[in-house]
């Protein structure tokens, strides 16, 4: 069955009144890599841009297997439960640039979260270059906000750039871990530790409750010796268990008594700021590169550079120097 046109308004006042079906096209049409779909994704983001911003971005990532979507469930569920609000899950996937595959997989694992009417779950963006899934995740991050959605969870995994990608574009940093992790811990890559603002120990359940325990307090003290992030926030760490519900009160308490300390003390909307200017910085280079990979010359020219530096006849900084002044010249002529 064919489904229907939308018009630009059609899509904006479906969103603003939380039609998921309508959500989930719109979002469909910012992944889409078709020009005419790109700038009708642009004029639905700007013109949601006003009913935006009303929201707590929450990054979670973690090693595959360390029971991500399961938390996420949980903690969706609790948040909707408890306090009413509506959760929407987005990912960044960096797996679909190497292997064409997804390592977070399919989001319809989240089975229970996706039936409550509070929530809106996207499945991972399968396709695209990993700069632009990010950019893509920043632009679906708006339309969830406008349409309602008071949490806003972005999932990812340790993979390559992308936990700096998510952290860039979050209030709040979680990091699910597993326990029995003291090799773990000193294994773990330090820069991810460093981002986040809330550890939890996960699977602390059945046989493993005591050595969550040890693991949480090992992951605590590792966390102080990292400078204080700029919210003026202290990263702790929790057990929890996303199949018993453990923890997950602790959890939410962290992450809501962080959001009322930086939005006291201003630093949330200073945060906020900051990522709006790398956002745009980010979205000048990519455009910048495809103005230069799209240009005639370039795309004539390229090969030819490209054999050079493969040769060894020439150096990569020096070929690229070169098409960059030929295309700085041909731009200037208006070529
Ligand atoms: P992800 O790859 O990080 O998203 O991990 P999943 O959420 O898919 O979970 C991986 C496996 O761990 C699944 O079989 C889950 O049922 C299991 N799991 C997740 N959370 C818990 C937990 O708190 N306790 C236990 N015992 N198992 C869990």
């Amino acid at each position: 069955k064919r489904r229907s046109v939308l018009s630009r308004d059609e899509y904006i006042e479906g969103i603003l009144r939380c039609d998921r079906r309508i959500l989930s096209r719109a979002i469909t049409l910012i992944e889409s890599s078709r020009a005419a779909d790109r700038e009708l994704a642009e004029e639905i983001v700007e013109a949601c841009l006003p009913h935006a911003e009303r929201s707590i971005r929450i990054g979670i990532t973690g090693v595959p297997g360390a029971g991500k979507s399961t938390l996420i469930e949980a903690l969706g569920q609790y948040v909707i439960g408890e306090y009413g609000q509506s959760v929407a899950v987005l990912a960044v996937d960096p797996s679909s640039q190497v292997t064409g595959g997804s390592i977070l997989g399919d989001k319809t694992r989240m089975v229970s979260l996706a039936a409550c009417e509070q929530a809106f779950i996207r499945p991972s963006p399968s396709r695209g270059s990993y700069g632009g899934v990010a950019q893509h995740t920043r632009e679906a991050m708006l339309l969830c906000e406008a349409a309602g959605y008071g949490n806003v969870f972005v999932e990812t995994v340790g993979v390559g750039q992308s936990e700096t990608a998510v952290h860039d574009m979050v209030d709040f940093f979680l990091l699910v871990m597993l326990s029995g992790a003291g090799d773990e811990l000193q294994g773990m890559k330090r820069g991810v530790m460093e981002l986040a603002d809330l550890i939890a120990v996960n699977k602390a359940d059945g046989e493993n409750v005591a050595c969550a325990e040890r693991t949480r307090a090992d992951a605590e003290t590792a966390l102080h010796f990292f400078p204080a992030p700029p919210s003026g926030w202290t990263p702790r760490a929790v057990a929890c268990s996303a199949i018993t519900g453990r923890g997950i009160p602790a959890l939410w308490n962290a992450v809501r008594e962080f959001a009322d300390l930086a939005q006291g003390n201003g630093s949330f909307r200073q945060n906020r700021r900051e990522q709006r200017r790398r956002w745009l910085r980010d979205a000048l280079e990519h455009g910048l590169g495809q103005l230069f990979r799209s240009h005639p010359m370039v795309r004539q020219q390229v090969a030819a550079f490209e054999s050079e530096v493969l040769e060894g006849r020439t150096t990569p900084f020096c070929a690229a120097r070169s098409l960059l002044e030929l295309y700085a010249g041909a731009s200037r002529q208006g070529m």
